[in-house]
Parts: C-alpha cells; structure tokens; sequence
C-alpha cells in the first residue's frame, strides 16, 4: 500500500467516514457514483471495485461488458454538503478491463494518454476554466417556469440578491473539498453567474469541473433556487460558456512566454494557436455536444461564431490576453467555444491535441482579427480567411466523422459511442415541431 492509500484509510478512520463514493465520468460528462462501505475500500485500492463499463458509454449501451473502478487516492475529498453526520467521502476513479489495462473509453484515460502525449515532448498542461451557469428560481421549465432569480447584469453587486449568498456559499464549499477559487461575479444574463477556478493539471482541473458542478447543484437546492450549465437556456440572453485559459510548461517555464515578443508569445504558443484554429470546427462536437450548444455559438452574447484569434476581440475564438510585463509566467490562451456542459475530459483531451499539432507541423498563425467579426459580410469573412464553427450539432457530427485527430485522440471506441450518442440526440431532436414552427406557420399556412 503506498502512502496516499494509507493516508486515506487513516482519514477514514480519524473522521468517521460512513460511505465512499467512487467517482467515474461517462463519455458526454455525466458524473456517476458507486458508494462503497469503509471496509471495502482497501480492496478497491489492491483490486479495484466491479462495475458495469456501458455505465460509461453515454446511453448507448449495447452489451454488459464487466470493468474495475480504481480509485485515485489523491483525490479523497470529505463531501462538505453531507454534513457532519455520517460522513461521506468521494474519490474519482481510473477504469481498468478485468485485465487490467485502462479501458480505452474512460474519459480520465483518454486524457491521461493525451497529457501523456504532451509529457513525450516535454510539456505539462495547465488550464483555467471560467464557468458561467444560471440560477433559476425552479426547474419547471414546462409551465415556462423557467425564471432567473434575479435581473442583475454583468459584474451588478446586487443589494441583499440570492446571488451574494449563493456564491459564498459555493466558493466556501469548493475550498473545503480542496479547489481553489480564483474569482466569482455576477455575469451579464439575469440570474447568470460566474466562477473562476484556479489554473492547475488539466487532469486536475477536469476533476474540478466535474466536482463543481455537483456543488454548485447542491448549493443551489440547499437555497432553494436551480442552477442549470445548459449552454443557451434563454434566446434573448447570453448562453453559459467556459472559456479556457491554457498554457504549455517546460519544466517551470512557460512555454508561451516570450519576452519582446508580439504580445509577449513564443512561436511555441503561436503554433499551438495555429493548431487550435485549424482543427477548431471538427473538434466542436466534443467542446459543444449538445444540440442546445449550437444556440449559443450562433446566438451573439459575445459566443464565438467563427475560428479567428485576437488579443481584445470578444468575438474571437482564442483570445491571448496581453499581460503585465514581468508576469510572463502567467501566458496563456483562451479558448472561448467550450461551454459549461462539455465534459472537461475529453474537450480538454481534443483542445491539447489541436494544439499539439500545431507545434508539430510548425502551422502559421493567420493574422490577428482585428474586426468585430459578426459585423463583416459572408463575402468579406471568407477574403479574410475567417472559417465558420458548425452552425448545428448535424454539421459538428459530420465534421467529427471525418476528424483523424478526433478519432486519433478519443480512441475507436469512445469516438463511437459519442458520435451515436449524438447522432441519436440530432434524431430525436430533428422530430420535434416547436412552437416556433407553430408561431410562425399555423396560421398563414
Ligand atoms: N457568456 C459568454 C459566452 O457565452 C461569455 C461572456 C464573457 O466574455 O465572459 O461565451
Ligand atoms: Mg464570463
Ligand atoms: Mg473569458
């Protein structure tokens, strides 16, 4: 038993755990849980804990197929929302096939492989999520239910507003189970708020998104309100991204840093950026996977629409932020597309590779977009060279279908599963006669 497994079973004797959730995601970002008693935790530790892997096929499941759930000591956690009262613990998992090999669809190991990728050439990969998400009064969105709980805007310090107590509380109970939050405000939808978590591992940060999005759940229920990462909840507000800071670390250096340099990167950075632009449509079906998705990338609120770069153009796709000079250890891109109900894993695993390979075939930087790139013609956009994202989730699942990079990064079988994952989403979705249909043809047909 090395150190951290005995530290956690010292823990769980020291503060009386009663319960452990196991912790593994599925493939579009479903966080799932198998609770197992105290006892049996150092034989999940030696031989892992048997689990059904379709669990982690994102509903398409086709056949049983037994897998090991192999909890990851170092992220033991106490769940601060369980109270005092039977204490209840949570640590996320790696899936291995009874062979033991790491199952090739888990989305923890199709990122481990990538940052594995990315170790072969020296770099450590480090990002920075902003997670923008609504708090509704309820969830009763059939009666249009569906209402913010307040009508403050962007950064708005609302006087006695549920949105103060709702972020305290949420960034309280973040650091109690160990995620460090960077900033937390008010953004500029009605009830729609933002928390900035502190920039870490990617493999770390994707815990953490997963991690906080139950909290931020729980809190909300705790307060009697609804929290909801769909991407676009309402038509006339701006939907709920999760821009991505990212960098490149060459032991303790920066490798986006360049002093003296055109907004102080290095060719490095430039062709990760280069990377990430070229690759940026076929990769959206990972980053944006829901057909609501596609609401927000073409329904202004500051989304991107279109794969350019820019230091302060907010239509931009990648941003790289200027920064104050001595603070080149802080270089970094944001990656604006990935909304709030990405699974953190894989978007992370497709948005690293791009960049990769950017720095691996040397690819240029196109000139910065200097314009607001919304306001330009079609004619003008394509003289620029300024591609689309896709304009649906139909045109993201084609463009993934013929993505070697995806295919190459996911892995055969979680590239299968998602793409019927989502083939089946766009079926469904393509039967439905909205109201809007009806608004609009009703009557005049
Ligand atoms: N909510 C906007 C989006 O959907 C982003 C606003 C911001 O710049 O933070 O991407
Ligand atoms: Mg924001
Ligand atoms: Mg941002």
């Amino acid at each position: 038993m090395d150190k951290q497994q005995d530290f956690v079973l010292r823990t769980i004797e020291e503060r009386g755990v009663k319960f452990v959730r196991l912790w593994f995601t599925d493939v579009v970002g479903t966080l799932k849980s198998v609770a197992v008693a105290p006892a049996e935790v150092e034989g999940a530790f030696a031989e892992g804990v048997g689990i059904d892997g379709s669990a982690i096929e994102g509903l398409t499941r086709s056949y049983e197929a037994d897998v090991l759930a192999h909890p990851d000591p170092s992220t033991f956690q106490i769940l601060p929302w369980r109270g005092e009262i039977d204490p209840t613990a949570r640590m996320f998992c790696d899936i291995n096939t009874p062979d033991g090999v790491p199952a090739i669809a888990d989305p923890r190991n199709v990122l481990k492989r990538t940052l594995a990728k990315a170790a072969e050439r020296g770099f450590t990969f480090y990002t920075h999520p902003e997670i923008e998400f609504y708090l509704l009064k309820d969830n009763d969105w059939a009666n249009g239910g569906a209402q913010p709980i307040d009508t403050a805007g962007y950064f708005d310090n609302v006087p006695g507003g549920t949105a103060h107590d709702f972020r305290r509380r949420s960034v309280r109970m973040l650091e109690d189970i160990g995620i460090s939050v960077e900033f937390s405000h008010h953004e500029a939808g009605p009830g729609q708020n933002e928390i900035d978590l502190r920039y870490a591992d990617a493999l770390t940060t994707a815990d953490n998104i997963m991690t906080f999005r139950t909290v931020i759940k729980e809190v909300a229920m705790e307060q009697g309100v609804y929290a909801t990462f769909m991407p676009k909840p309402f038509a006339q507000h701006p939907g709920s991204g999760m821009h991505t800071h990212m960098s490149l670390f060459e032991g303790d250096n920066n490798a986006f840093y360049e002093a003296g340099s055109k907004y102080q990167i290095s060719a490095i950075g430039r062709q990760f950026v280069a990377g990430l632009l070229h690759y940026a449509p076929e990769i959206t079906a990972v980053t944006n996977q829901y057909v609501n998705s596609y609401k927000r990338l073409w329904g202004g609120g500051e989304a991107p629409s279109f794969a350019t770069w820019g230091h302060n153009n907010r239509s931009a796709l990648v941003r790289v932020p200027v920064y104050k000079p001595g603070k080149g250890q802080s270089a970094r891109v944001e990656y604006r597309a990935i909304d709030s109900a990405a699974n953190p894993y894989l978007a992370y695993s497709v948005l690293l590779a791009a960049g990769l390979k950017g720095i691996e075939e040397g690819m240029e930087l196109p000139a910065e977009a200097e314009d607001n790139v919304w306001e330009l013609t079609d004619v003008e956009r394509k003289a620029l060279g300024y591609r689309p994202l896709p304009s649906s989730l139909s045109n993201a699942i084609a463009l993934m279908e013929e993505s070697e990079l995806v295919a190459e990064t996911l892995g055969t079988k979680a590239f299968d599963y998602i793409l019927r994952n989502k083939q089946e989403e766009w079926a469904n979705y393509r039967n439905q006669v909205t109201n809007y249909e009806l608004r609009s043809n009703l009557e005049t047909l």
